[in-house]
């Protein structure tokens, strides 16, 4: 049985799935060993290769099944897998600086490795719950968390870009001023731009923008009382229950991203809009409720594009490795491996 697996490198754990050549997830959940990407390269690719026997044993089959591999790294990277020469977060080891982490899995494994960015990875899982591996569609996902990724699908392919950075939708600028409510509001992203996506919606934006703009306006709110970042972190849930304050932080949010994805429905006419990350990980009734409110947010459509569905994506979890695993997948059925 030919079986394609997937390996999501994250800062502190290595997360593992299995998919068959019929598109069959062979691990339910979370896999994970731990990733030691601090000690560098040759200490971590090992730690991926002993990983994976665990995965194989975890999924019930012969590692020798395994016939291809797909990685996917917070980046930036280069569109191939070569890590930035400036280093990142998540790769602070010297020997990491400009490290083709794809073709040293490659070389280590034995087996051909296909990469993607987190991101990518993730719109490519979002899109393939929807259309399967084999799509011809065209899709953008956000995803929110601490930060807004994601990716463009086109043609069931993930735009990777010239240097790495395709599908970076969190820096895209947004026309933020004609979302009611937040008269003189300036939310500034750590990319230095003003406005952009990830500067309305996302965990940092709770924290940075919203709560000082929003709680000076509802005096004696509790969310006032504790600290910032972990008050952020509680927005969510709040809303979730009806708190009056942080359904408005979320109301706003959701306005954004209608802005952003008509931007998107104009640019690529895509086959779906796929929304997922943290900010959705909440009761189904508020999931409902926040999609109608990107809808609210996104000017009036063409009577031809009006009806564009708009998802909410699975399994936050295990999003970038089950993408991983499916990039590869189309490695090995182009290459004739399953
Ligand atoms: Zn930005």
């Amino acid at each position: 049985m030919e079986v394609v697996a997937g390996v999501d490198l994250g800062g502190t754990a290595i997360n593992y799935t299995l998919i068959t050549r019929e598109e069959k997830f062979l691990i339910e959940g979370l896999c994970e060993h731990p990733a030691l990407s601090k000690q560098g390269p040759d200490v971590c690719l090992q730690q991926i290769e002993d990983g994976l026997k665990i995965a194989a044993e975890f999924g019930k089959i012969p590692l020798t099944d395994i016939v291809a591999i797909g990685l996917d790294t917070p980046g930036p990277a280069s569109a191939a897998g070569q890590l930035s020469a400036k280093g990142s977060t998540n790769f602070v080891h010297a020997d990491w600086a400009g490290y083709d982490i794809r073709e040293g899995l490659a070389r280590k494994l034995n087996k051909p490795v296909s990469y993607l960015n987190d991101g990518n990875a993730g719109a490519l899982w979002g899109h393939f719950t929807i259309f399967g591996a084999n799509s011809k569609e065209t899709s953008v996902s956000i995803v929110i968390g601490t930060g807004l990724g994601g990716g463009v699908i086109i043609d069931g392919n993930v735009v990777k870009g010239r240097k790495g950075f395709g599908g970076e939708l969190g820096h895209v600028l947004i026309p933020y001023q004609s979302i009611p409510g937040i008269e003189g509001m300036k939310p500034q992203c750590n990319c230095g731009r003003l406005g952009d996506l990830e500067s309305v919606c996302s965990l940092t934006a709770i924290e940075k923008t919203f709560l000082p703009y929003f709680l000076p306006k509802y005096t004696d709110h509790e969310l006032g009382k504790v600290d910032r970042s972990k008050a952020a972190k509680m927005v969510r849930g709040m809303a979730d229950r009806g708190d009056a304050m942080c359904q408005e932080i979320f109301r706003v949010q959701a306005h954004g991203i209608g802005l952003f994805l008509d931007e998107m429905v104009n640019t690529f006419d895509p086959d779906a809009l796929i929304i997922g990350g943290g900010a959705l990980e909440a009761s189904e009734a508020f999931q409902k409720w926040f999609i109608e409110q990107v809808r609210v947010g996104m000017p009036t459509q063409r009577e031809e594009q009006a009806d564009i569905p708009i998802y909410v994506m699975p399994n936050g979890d295990t999003a970038g490795a089950r993408g991983a695993a499916i990039e590869a997948l189309k490695l090995a059925r182009s290459s004739g491996l399953a």
